[in-house]
């Protein structure tokens, strides 16, 4: 994991979620009313669909880069809480396992 790739990521519109990558700019999620990551808590998530956040994007609105950032950082941290989780509980392989199996 790179330090700032959750944030330098999600201002360029690629979006982690619990189901891979999200590029926002394409045209699959012009009309899309889903949430961004329906398994996040994040404010965007719970607030926005992906339409809205593509057409953000798409605006050049500086509020697409706070949204996204907020997300991607979620995200992270949320891996990180699970990871930090596994390691105490002596799941850490089983973590690693289920992880890699999900799409990037
Ligand atoms: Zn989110």
């Amino acid at each position: 994991m790179d330090c700032v790739m959750p944030t330098r990521n999600a201002r360029n519109g690629c979006l982690f979620t619990s189901q891979g990558k999200v590029l926002i700019k394409q045209s699959r999620y012009r009309d899309d009313p889903r949430p961004l990551d329906p398994r996040c808590p994040c404010y965007p998530c719970r607030t926005f669909s992906r339409a809205y956040l593509r057409h953000l994007f798409i605006a050049g609105e500086i509020l697409f880069s706070t949204l996204a950032t907020l997300h991607n950082l979620t995200h992270y941290l949320d891996i990180m809480r699970r990871l930090r989780d596994a390691i105490l509980l002596g799941t850490f392989p089983e973590f690693l396992r289920d992880i890699r199996s999900r799409p990037q």
